[in-house]
């Protein structure tokens, strides 16, 4: 029974420690590291992981929503959490389990301030951000004076760090707009530490930015695809290890004639004889609709199998005409040498989007 297979994301620690260090490499000593671990660690598994994290020596964690922090907390890590698109609705529970929000806006300023007035809280850890140019999150450089005034009012918030965020850290065209995103960031860093009467731990880069630009790592760098193994330039892949390997197994072998179809709306039809197999995983488990019509691919034994037709919720179809290969034999969507990448780029997307889809319903298994 031992041999039989099924799908499973299996999680490589010793990779996650490779990356975690290999990224900590590229840093002054003096910078602090911050690991991303928002959508369950990167569609990964984030207890074992973020434990793992704490006991290399991360500085803070960073989690998308208040949930994904207490999820943390229960688990019970104790390293800061920084939750960077809170909302109101869940400030009670953010003061609660002492997770420090991101205050992007008056708004939220002003609801996180009456929260923590009414959780009789003082010196609460918050986080300020800025706006240089993603436009999505942040205050602006006009809102400084503000901002201070509003924390030297109520006395109840103490500022943790600056943070902004680079809009295309990755992309080599774009480098003129990055490097005019740090120095707005220099100039606003600057204003708030002069209004504020203190520096706050400043930070800006992401996984791209860290590589690409040494000189605007500032006090602390937020990691999160480097630290699952990807560097979002090749250059850089080659020095990281894709932590998850996402594999399944074939369950039936058909045999095609031509003019006959295969799956749901008939989308594909064959035109020789073609063999295909079918491999319990589908769109409910996060290889969507996309990768269908040859545009994802798994290797079976080594060889690339294109995904045939459309995918469906729970299952999917290859074709193996060409592959020697049998029913109960293993085939991997990605590992540490194919990365998420490949396929993700290859059906039009990129490997954030792959690897954070992998449905809770898929087995984890740490190794
Ligand atoms: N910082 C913020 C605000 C983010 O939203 C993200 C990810 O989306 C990161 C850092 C990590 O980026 P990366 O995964 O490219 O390292």
């Amino acid at each position: 029974m031992s041999n039989f297979k099924e799908t499973v994301l299996e999680i490589n620690l010793a990779h996650l420690s490779h990356n975690f260090k290999y990224l900590k490499s590229k840093l002054h000593p003096e910078v602090k590291f911050l690991s991303v671990v928002k959508a369950s660690g990167y569609g990964s598994d984030v207890v074992p992981l973020a434990k793992h994290l704490e006991k290399l020596g991360t500085d803070y964690f960073a989690v998308a929503y208040v949930s994904e922090g207490i999820v943390l907390r229960n688990a019970g890590i104790t390293t800061p959490i920084l939750v960077l698109h809170p909302q109101p609705v869940n400030f009670a529970a953010c003061i609660e389990y002492r997770l420090e929000p991101n205050i992007y806006s008056k708004r939220i300023l002003e609801c996180f301030t009456e929260a923590a007035h009414s959780h009789n809280v003082q010196e609460y850890p918050i986080h300020i951000k800025f706006n240089t140019g993603l436009n999505r999150l942040g205050f602006i450089a006009d809102d400084i004076a503000y901002i201070v005034q509003q924390l030297n009012t109520h006395k109840v918030l103490s500022v943790q760090s600056i943070l902004s965020h680079l809009a295309a850290s990755e992309d080599h065209k774009e480098r003129d707009f990055t490097r005019q995103q740090i120095e707005v960031f220099k100039k606003i860093t600057a204003t708030f530490s002069a209004t504020l009467g203190y520096t706050p731990i400043v930070h800006q880069c992401n996984t791209s930015g860290i590589l690409n630009y040494p000189d605007a790592h500032f006090s602390m760098v937020r990691s999160g695809i480097g630290l699952y193994g990807y560097g979002n330039d090749t250059t850089y892949d080659v020095n990281l290890k894709p932590v998850a390997t996402l594999k399944s197994v074939i369950s039936q072998i058909h045999e095609l004639a031509p003019g006959e179809t295969l799956g749901y709306n008939r989308a594909f039809k064959a035109t020789k004889k073609t063999i295909t197999a079918t491999i319990p995983i589908g769109h409910a488990d996060g290889i969507s609709r996309q990768y269908g019509m040859r545009k994802g691919f798994v290797l079976v034994h080594g060889k690339r199998a294109y995904i045939t037709g459309n995918v469906c919720m729970d299952m999917l179809m290859i074709d193996i005409t060409d592959i020697p290969c049998k029913e109960g034999d293993e085939v991997i969507f990605f590992d540490a040498h194919t990365g998420a990448n490949n396929m993700a780029e290859h059906a039009g997307t990129i490997s954030y989007e792959l690897l954070t889809a992998i449905a809770p319903r898929v087995k984890r298994k740490v190794i």
